[in-house]
């Protein structure tokens, strides 16, 4: 724990906020991207501390939160077949598809379990010729590696009843959507330092010439987060917008090559829907067509599922940071951890259950003109 502890001093914590302090002269709106850093900045209550020129919005990097809804219902309708053992890490039970949720249809007899790796999902296959054994594979690029190593595996081991549904999404088309929405404030990014240690920094270059916005890779203790930041904020004040790195301890500029190879060798780049959010293209990886037997969605038939989102979740907006997750009206009312309205309230990366957990009740509005309706959806 010495290290983490490290990264958690108050002493420096204080300079780094004198720093921020008396570094930012005018109003800046950052954005931080991974629902990791959303926790950790309400936990360490390090919006509050900020001065009020600096307002971190809050972006639409929790996993769980934009699995789609139609991916969700396609989950429980294959995980509601007798043949199947549908395997799920835990966050996913408790997420609402169209008119219920895993954990109901493991109440009404289907074989779902909670899996801490892909690899355990694969172990079950094996123990289980009779059945099929699919895992749910969501997430970011920091997910995909060893989800493409079940994969492969599979293949490798000649395992015919394993198999993933997919809903792989990626980072820097959700950054090119979010700076393109007429509605966007955002003037700087704190970049998800996992999704970096795999990917390395190179796409992000390119994003922040083209917007003219600093993207600082930054981690998700606390010191991490003010640090990332100062360096936003000070780049911010120069008028300038370059990629730095501010998490070397985990990220190098290449990423993890061996890790970058298994997803390419496994996955192809696709366009994917994100829920509350729309389709964003580019912004996903689906199975190759060398892997296509492993997709589950070729595997059983579940086209032509109807999906209806609840009309008060206004989760797609607090993704997109376009407000907090106070200002909508079911917040800590109909909408709870125990019964949620949306998956934000769910995962434990989701900007609602921040709030509700750390008890921002009564957190302040977003600043700034509301958007029009029609403002809403970056790639409508
Ligand atoms: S508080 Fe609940 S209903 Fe409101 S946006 Fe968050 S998840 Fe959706």
């Amino acid at each position: 724990m010495k290290y983490i502890d490290e990264f958690n001093d108050p002493e420096l914590a204080r300079r780094l906020l004198d720093e921020i302090r008396t570094t930012a002269t005018r109003p800046w709106a950052l954005m931080e991207v991974c629902g990791g850093q959303t926790h950790s900045i309400i936990r360490h209550g390090i919006d509050q501390l900020l001065p009020e020129q600096v307002e971190l919005i809050h972006g639409p990097g929790c996993p769980v939160c934009v699995t789609p809804l139609d991916v969700i219902d396609k989950a429980l309708e294959i995980a509601a077949r007798p043949e199947v053992i549908f395997c799920s890490f835990g966050d996913m039970l408790r997420v609402p598809g169209t008119d219920r949720d895993l954990f109901r249809v493991k109440g009404e007899g289907g074989d779902v379990r909670v899996v801490y790796s892909p690899l355990d999902a694969l172990e079950l296959a094996r123990r289980n010729p009779d059945r099929q054994v699919v895992f749910f594979a969501i997430g970011f690029e920091t997910t995909a590696p060893a989800n493409a190593m079940a994969v492969h595996r599979a293949r490798r081991e000649g395992l015919g009843n394993f198999s993933l549904l997919v809903s792989h999404v990626r980072v820097p088309p959700a950054i090119e959507a979010i700076m393109t929405a007429p509605a966007c404030r955002v003037q700087g990014f704190l970049a998800a330092g996992h999704v970096c240690s795999v990917m390395g920094t190179a796409e992000y270059p390119g994003l922040a010439d083209r917007f003219g916005v600093p993207i600082v890779v930054t981690g998700f203790e606390p010191l991490d987060i003010l640090e990332g930041i100062r360096r936003t904020v000070r780049q911010l004040e120069l008028g300038e917008h370059r990629v730095e790195n501010a998490y070397p301890r985990a990220v190098r500029d290449d990423g993890n090559p061996a890790a970058v190879r298994m997803i390419e060798e496994v996955f192809e780049v696709t366009d994917r829907n994100w829920r509350g959010i729309g389709p964003i293209p580019a912004s996903g990886w689906r199975l190759s067509e060398a892997f296509r037997a492993y997709d589950a969605e070729h595997r059983f038939d579940v086209a032509g599922i109807r999906t209806e989102e609840p009309a008060e979740c206004r989760s797609g907006e607090v993704l997109q940071g376009l407000i907090k997750p106070t200002e909508c009206a079911a917040f800590g009312t109909t909408c709870t951890p125990r019964t949620p309205l949306g998956a934000t309230m769910v995962s434990s990366e989701g900007a609602c259950a921040a709030y509700y957990l750390y008890r921002r009740m009564n957190a302040p509005a977003t600043q700034g003109a509301r958007p029009a309706a029609e403002e809403m959806n970056p790639v409508a």
